[in-house]
């Protein structure tokens, strides 16, 4: 069975009206999951906020006590251009946070082989002193770097098809070779930073604009296959933004639930072989709330299959 590690208080997180990392993002899925029928066959769970330990494990202090003197008691203060804290905001990133390391808790205890955080907001482009991206705390780093406190877990893979590509993952891992991260992203765009990096464990995956699903496909076999048959992780983590489908107002690419759903299938047969099935995935993006839904839709049902 899969976990499906999700809290309603991640429906707190406001940002400035009209913003598209919107409330609706997540209360759209977890209906359209119950009306689908999924949500039942899953063990659905709520995680408990991440600690300052835990977030220090990526994050500054001086960055981390930054966040929270700003974080407001009421009322929104405009962090960047393209993102605000609201009251609720630190509250909720920390939730995310959380959800992503119970589930590798899950999976590394055996209760579960695999696990789907639905959080928000995301943290791929969470950087080590740097929100950006819509992204405070970067969840998928800082349970990749807790997970590698595991005796029995020497080498992870972080692969993100989400159409940005994940500058604050890359950063984290840039002298870590026990760790190989994987980025597909829509080149070029957003965020214009860390996107040429040169490293054995960097695998960065451009695709231009209007690239379909059979291209997208082709480049992630060519470019990850020969990667991960060589890195033999213990344990995959996935960041799964599904805004490079084509419906999605963000991204110009041209994938649909049946590219999610193969690159779904593509990460569990390599988990099969090296990490005893062993996958943690996370909402990163995904802004169209139809297109949303049927993609996690089809991601969770190859996780749940094989
Ligand atoms: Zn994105």
């Amino acid at each position: 069975m899969t976990a499906l590690i999700t809290s309603n208080f991640c429906l707190q997180h406001e940002m400035q009206d009209g913003h598209p990392e919107r409330p609706e993002r997540l209360s759209a899925l977890m209906a359209h999951l119950d009306h689908c029928g999924l949500l039942q066959d899953l063990d659905v769970l709520e995680p408990q906020e991440a600690t300052n330990a835990h977030l220090s494990l990526v994050h500054k202090n001086t960055y981390l006590t930054q966040l929270n003197e700003i974080s407001p008691q009421i009322g929104l203060v405009n962090l960047n251009p393209d993102m605000a804290i609201g009251p609720n905001s630190l509250k909720s990133a920390r939730l995310s946070v959380g959800a992503a390391l119970q589930g590798v808790e899950m999976v590394l205890s055996n209760k579960e082989k695999r696990a789907f955080c639905a959080v928000r907001p995301p943290g791929h482009h969470a950087e080590e002193s740097t929100a950006m991206g819509f992204c405070f705390y970067n969840g998928i780093a800082i349970a990749a770097k807790q997970a590698l406190q595991h005796s029995a877990i020497q080498r992870i893979a972080i692969l993100d098809f989400d159409v940005h590509h994940g500058n604050g993952t890359v950063e984290a891992f840039l002298d870590m070779p026990e760790v190989l991260v994987c980025s597909s992203f829509q080149y070029p765009h957003y965020p214009y930073r860390m996107q040429e990096v040169i490293r054995p464990n960097i695998i960065n995956t451009p695709l231009p604009a209007m690239t379909t699903g059979l291209d997208f496909r082709k480049n992630i076999e060519a470019s990850w296959g020969p990667a991960l048959e060589s890195h033999q992780p213990d344990l995959f983590l996935v960041s799964a933004g599904f805004d490079a489908h084509r419906d999605d107002p963000l991204g110009n690419l041209l994938l649909d639930e049946s590219d999610f759903a193969w690159m779904t299938d593509y990460i569990v047969d390599f988990a099969n072989r090296f990490s005893m099935g062993r996958i943690v995935s996370v909402l990163e993006g995904g802004y169209d709330l139809n297109a949303l839904s049927r993609s996690v839709e089809s991601h969770l049902i190859q996780l749940e299959k094989n």
